[in-house]
């Protein structure tokens, strides 16, 4: 809803004098007041009349609408003052030439931002380390961390039960002071954000303090929450949970909280997204005539069929037997890589067994006596 100028809604100029607002206020109050006016809509319009009037009789509060657009910081937000820029300083002629007002927003540098309005408490991060197998399966889990919660007892206002915060009597609510200069080129006008209320043009009673969290409307509180870790998260990933974060400010939402997943590694699976990788020994006689051999998936071990004439470092494909994937929409693949090995030692009939199969092969392997050096360093390659 477009606010109307108050000035409009007077129907005086910018630079009327104080004695013209009160008559102009006084020639509209006497026309729509609601006792002699039954015109729909004269009510509303007596309303704006004395809304207007309130404002721009008072020579700070009508300083303050010439700048802001509005009354005081309360209504600011609603006017979309939000995105005024920060560090500017504003200085127009009010009043004579040699009178020089000029504002100074924020103190320099930073924004000036409505101190009342609804703001959205901060965001948490929250680091949960997860066992390999918990990160491919998901699991439920409680966490714990500190946040700033909203105060039960006062639900947030800082006040006991039935008090209520009054207007600030520094600043009569309009949370700014102003200050007059006196200076070479005329009087210099300040505006500074109001200590005793921070701005908010309402203070509590230090004897109507909410006794929870003494004012503040908010406590620092050790949080419980069970989260379900979803099947199939990966190192590095984070979950937002809505609203998990510190309490908001002014009625506005809580933060998020983030938790970042920290996946420790397995020692049997290597992992690229939904896809596991392993490896798998077999020998020279199973690559050779072929064979079923047991693989481990993360869903357990399962056959792996090796055909007759298997090469060393040929990969197989398990569908499905990979990890979750987020969506919940099916797994990914296991990857098994199979290794031959050549037998390290071999005992007499082996030695025998394959000479004859050389032989066979019509190939004329001579063969070498492994020296005890041979052996140690055989035995050091093992580990
Ligand atoms: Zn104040
Ligand atoms: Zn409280």
């Amino acid at each position: 809803m477009a606010e109307q100028d108050y000035y409009d809604i007077l129907g005086v100029s910018k630079d009327a004098s104080e004695k013209d607002i009160k008559r102009a206020y006084r020639r509209l109050a006497a026309k729509y007041h609601p006792d002699v006016n039954h015109e729909p809509g004269a009510e509303e319009k007596f309303k704006k009349i004395n809304e207007a009037y309130e404002t721009l009789s008072d020579s700070q509060k009508r300083a303050q609408y010439d700048q802001f657009g509005s009354a005081g910081p309360q209504g600011a937000a609603s006017q979309g003052f939000g995105g005024f820029g920060g560090g500017q300083a504003y200085s127009n002629f009010g009043g004579g030439f040699d009178d020089i007002f000029s504002q100074f927003f924020g103190g320099g540098g930073r924004a000036r931002r409505d101190p009342t309005a609804p703001r959205q408490g901060r965001d948490l991060q929250y680091a949960m380390t997860l066992d390999f197998m918990d990160a491919v399966f998901g699991k439920t889990t409680t966490i714990k961390y500190d946040r700033d919660a909203e105060c039960k007892t006062c639900h947030g206002t800082g006040a006991k039960p039935g008090k209520s915060p009054i207007t600030c009597p520094r600043c009569h609510g309009a949370g700014v002071i102003t200050s007059v200069r006196q200076t070479p080129l005329g009087n210099m006008q300040t505006q500074t954000t109001c200590p005793e209320c921070n701005g908010t043009g309402k203070i509590i009673k230090p004897e109507d303090r909410c006794d929870t969290c003494h004012g503040a409307g908010h406590v620092h509180e050790r949080h419980e929450l069970e989260v379900k870790v979803p099947a199939g998260v990966d190192d590095g990933q984070q979950m937002r949970l809505q609203h998990q974060g510190d309490a908001g400010e002014n009625g506005g939402p809580a933060g998020d909280l983030y938790i970042v997943f920290r996946v420790t590694p397995s020692r049997e699976f290597r992992r690229d997204g939904s896809t596991i990788y392993v490896d798998r020994d077999i020998s020279f006689a199973q690559a050779a005539l072929g064979d079923e051999v047991k693989v481990k998936t993360v869903h357990g071990d399962v056959n792996l069929k090796i055909p007759a004439g298997t090469q060393s470092e040929t990969n197989f494909r398990l569908r499905g037997k990979g990890v979750p994937h987020l969506n919940g929409n099916g797994n990914g693949d296991e990857h098994v890589t199979v290794h031959v090995k050549t037998p390290k030692s071999l005992n007499k009939r082996q030695r025998e067994a394959m000479l004859a199969f050389a032989a066979a092969s019509g190939e004329d392997v001579k063969g070498v006596k492994k020296t005890v050096l041979d052996k140690l360093r055989d035995a050091f390659e093992d580990k």
